[in-house]
């Protein structure tokens, strides 16, 4: 395969820092227990944390940067929170798509992720007029039919992890996510035994993201940030995004961007550059290593 160009950012900007939040709250714990009852608060009280405290920790230390960024809210959780949606388009942040019930995609069907997503949509313009450009996969899993969906809504794509920078798959904008900067990697605890190793303490954390982040710099990629309301809206959290924004807003080439602004500006200047089909195929039976006499 030809190596792929350096990414083209804006005039006067060599990589782009993009901060993101999947308000996922107590959503995924009513969604893994919608057919069985929930025997107690724990783990509910953990998340509901996010809500009442997190969020609005996260918004205003956005604030004090002056950074808008992008919220990925389950249209479930803006109808249990209907002030939730209001207050961060009050606040210039961006709001996107992360299902209805934070349903993962292998537990529902084509019709199911359409109807969730066509849900959302509506609850979203209902409770702010304003109809999202993005969508995030509640599990970052794609398949063809939920990307050519996302392609009928003109919607971008925030759930992948082919490039470092905006693509194009099966023609969606793709902006894409990554593992490493994703807070619930490492600070994801729920207690009750279930967790494979503790939370990490922040500081070896936020050493490896500003090692990420200047050589994603260097290389003119983009590093996407991915926090929690109830994972990161906590004490020591706070302080540690606190110290990595301090970082990157001393860095005036670095584009701090919205992914809609981001999925524009991919149409406009890279749309045709960074293109991949997103075909699945793992078809091997007729290959000559698979041949036994
Ligand atoms: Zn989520």
């Amino acid at each position: 395969m030809p190596r792929f160009p350096d990414y083209e950012w804006p005039a006067g900007k060599q990589s782009a820092f993009c901060f993101t939040v999947d308000v996922d709250a107590e959503m995924p714990w009513m969604w893994a227990h919608r057919d069985k009852p929930m025997s107690g608060l724990g783990a509910l009280e953990l998340r509901r944390f996010g809500q009442r405290v997190g969020i609005h920790r996260i918004v205003d230390l956005l604030k004090k940067f002056n950074i808008h960024g992008t919220f990925f809210v389950p249209g479930g959780i803006a109808e249990l929170y209907p002030d939730l949606l209001p207050m961060l388009v009050e606040n210039k942040h961006e709001i996107a798509l992360h299902g209805y019930f934070h349903e993962n995609a292998k537990d529902i069907s084509d019709a199911e992720f359409t109807r969730a997503l066509e849900q959302s949509i509506e609850r979203f313009e209902q409770q702010t007029g304003i109809t999202p450009k993005g969508f995030r996969s509640p599990a970052w899993e794609m398949t063809p039919y939920m990307l050519d969906e996302i392609k009928r809504l003109d919607l971008y794509d925030s759930s992948l992890m082919g490039f470092d920078h905006p693509y194009t798959v099966r023609d969606v904008t793709e902006i894409p996510v990554q593992w490493t900067t994703d807070d619930a990697v490492y600070f994801r605890y729920t207690g009750g035994g279930v967790d494979l190793w503790p939370p990490s303490p922040p500081g070896p954390i936020l050493d490896g993201w500003l090692d990420e982040w200047s050589m994603l710099h260097r290389n003119r990629g983009m590093f996407m940030l991915t926090v929690h309301d109830w994972i990161s809206g906590r004490a020591q959290k706070i302080l540690m995004l606190e110290k990595l924004l301090q970082k990157v807003t001393a860095e005036s080439t670095a584009w701090i961007s919205k992914l809609s602004e981001l999925a524009d500006h991919h149409r406009a200047i890279n749309n045709d550059i960074y293109v991949v089909d997103g075909n699945l195929s793992a078809d091997f039976s007729n290959h000559p290593a698979r041949k036994v006499s």
